[in-house]
């Protein structure tokens, strides 16, 4: 039996590797001039390492870590303390440093140590926006689900004031490209349950290399090894049915290729324009344009001295980027010099049309404002990727539109970071999840067997199942407390 896979990121290699081990022969196609997607990076004419971005690896992406133990690279990871740096004008960073002890101490922990420094809004707006947050810690899996139909904004404005949402703005950004009025709540619940309600999170990954580098070329290996066949600069132009099958796909150069199974492991956007008009029949192949682009833009930058010792994430408001980290102290043998800032510009919606030059400029004098030494730092190169960037927006209600990786076409299989999962919204957990979907849902479609590759992340966390009571208790001393104050002031 042979697979055809359309796209070589991470979706699309670890489809190949998941086929290739069912015993299933696969050749795949991929349009760019490297492998790796989203993910991936490379050398510059000047030979510095280029990622296509900044990405960061937490400890509950468990498949894409089990992927990566198998491939013998999960020491290509660098694990670093979960500390977020809220830059702010003038330079004093506010930090959400995430402590060493059992949940939800550790967040209520981060969160007082960021209050304490932090100047963005004040203090009780922010800790009363992040009730909604910390009560979704308590919500069932059925009440999160529901929360899809409206944005973390309206979540937060329900209970509270608008501006305490400054703290989770970043974050919200550099996770979905996406503000916080246009994201789903459900999407940001998941993310922060599983953060804030597992002290075994409490960690960021950073890729001890090139992003591409760390895992890209072994999985070639590995593909090349079982017999598989990759093609690069090999774009598919479209997908032929008949008979309520793929035919065949369709190459750039006019070409056809045959096989028995076909896996779509590109983006929801390219998938749109390979399917035939009479896809859109089927409401399954409809739903596939209520997708809509969040945008990104990666900026580099290279400074000729230190600007930071910081070996974690950074976070800023009102600027042009919301997500970075100075590469230069996370990898110091790779960025030697001076500081290397990698920086997520998003959302970026208003930014397509704008020159580099204008973009960098913009960056690079919000920069000086909040890093005084980049004042008489000079840039000694800055790199700005437009390529390869973006995720689908998670908007509310958009759940429900990605689509179940088993299409209605007998054997077209879909993968990709949309496609349907729990585990989040886009990211490179789900590039995994939905690829091992792919194969065990072929295992038992096509060869009959029952092969089971993902796993559930289970945080073991004690305290947590105290949590409800405890909030209830503190909730019911506080309302004994403030009707005690208002019967005492009606007596005197
Ligand atoms: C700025 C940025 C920051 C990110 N940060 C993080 C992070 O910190 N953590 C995280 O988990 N995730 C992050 N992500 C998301 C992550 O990169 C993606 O979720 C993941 O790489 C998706 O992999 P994929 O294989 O599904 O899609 P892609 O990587 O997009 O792969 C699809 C492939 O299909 C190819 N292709 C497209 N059309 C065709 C065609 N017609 N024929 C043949 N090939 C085709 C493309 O060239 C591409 O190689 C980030 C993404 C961006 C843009």
């Amino acid at each position: 039996m042979k697979a055809v896979v359309i796209g070589g990121g991470m979706s699309g290699l670890a489809a190949a590797i998941n086929l290739l081990d069912l015993g299933i022969e696969v050749e795949l196609f991929e349009a760019d001039e490297i492998f790796g997607g989203r993910a991936s990076s490379w050398t510059d004419e000047d030979g510095d390492l280029i990622d296509n971005a900044l990405h960061v690896f937490f400890p509950y992406y468990v498949n894409l870590l089990s992927f990566f133990e198998k491939l013998g690279i999960e020491d290509n990871l660098l694990w670093k303390n979960m500390e977020f740096y809220y830059t702010q004008p003038g330079g004093k960073h506010a930090v959400l440093k995430i402590v060493d002890l059992p949940a939800p101490l550790h967040a209520a922990f981060g969160f007082a140590h960021l209050l304490k420094d932090n100047k963005e809004a004040p203090k009780w707006k922010a800790l009363w926006a992040g009730l909604p947050l910390a009560s979704g810690l308590l919500l069932s899996k059925e009440k999160i689900d529901k929360l899809d139909d409206i944005s973390m904004a309206t979540l937060v404005y329900r209970y509270s004031p608008l501006e305490g949402l400054k703290y989770m703005e970043p974050g919200i950004n550099g996770l979905t490209f996406t503000p916080s009025y246009s994201v789903s709540a459900k999407v940001m619940l998941n993310w922060g349950m599983k953060v804030f309600g597992s002290a075994s999170c409490a960690h960021v990954g950073f890729a001890n290399g090139g992003l591409g580098d760390i895992w890209v070329g072994t999985c070639l290996d590995y593909i090349k090894e079982k017999g598989g066949k990759v093609h690069l600069e090999k774009a598919v132009k479209g997908i032929e049915i008949e008979g309520g099958k793929v035919k065949r796909i369709v190459m750039a150069d006019s070409k056809k290729v045959e096989s028995d199974l076909y896996v779509s492991a590109v983006n929801v956007f390219s998938l749109r324009s390979l399917l035939p008009e009479e896809a859109y029949d089927l409401d399954y192949f409809r739903d596939l344009w209520h997708f809509t682009y969040a945008p990104s833009v990666s900026l580099m930058v290279w400074f000729d001295r230190k600007l930071t010792d910081v070996e974690c994430t950074f976070f800023a408001n009102d600027c042009i980027f919301n997500t970075f980290a100075d590469l230069s102290n996370v990898l110091p043998d790779v960025h030697k010099g001076g500081s290397m800032f990698e920086m997520v510009l998003s959302p970026a919606d208003h930014l397509q049309a704008m020159p580099d030059k204008v973009m960098f400029d913009i960056a690079l004098e919000q920069i000086k404002e909040r890093f005084p030494l980049a004042r008489d730092a000079a840039v000694r190169k800055y790199r700005i990727i437009r390529d390869r960037q973006g995720i689908y927006r998670p908007s509310p209600g958009m759940e429900k539109y990605r689509p179940f990786q088993r299409s209605p076409y007998d054997n077209l299989y879909l993968t990709g970071d949309y496609t349907k999962t729990h585990v989040s919204s886009a990211g490179m957990e789900a590039a995994i999840w939905n690829s091992n979907k792919v194969a065990e849902l072929i295992a038992s479609d096509k060869l009959g067997k029952a092969v089971s590759l993902n796993v559930e992340f289970k945080p073991n966390e004690p305290l947590m199942k105290y949590m409800k009571t405890v909030t209830r208790g503190a909730a019911l001393l506080g309302a004994v407390a403030v009707g005690k104050k208002l019967l005492n002031k009606r007596c005197q």
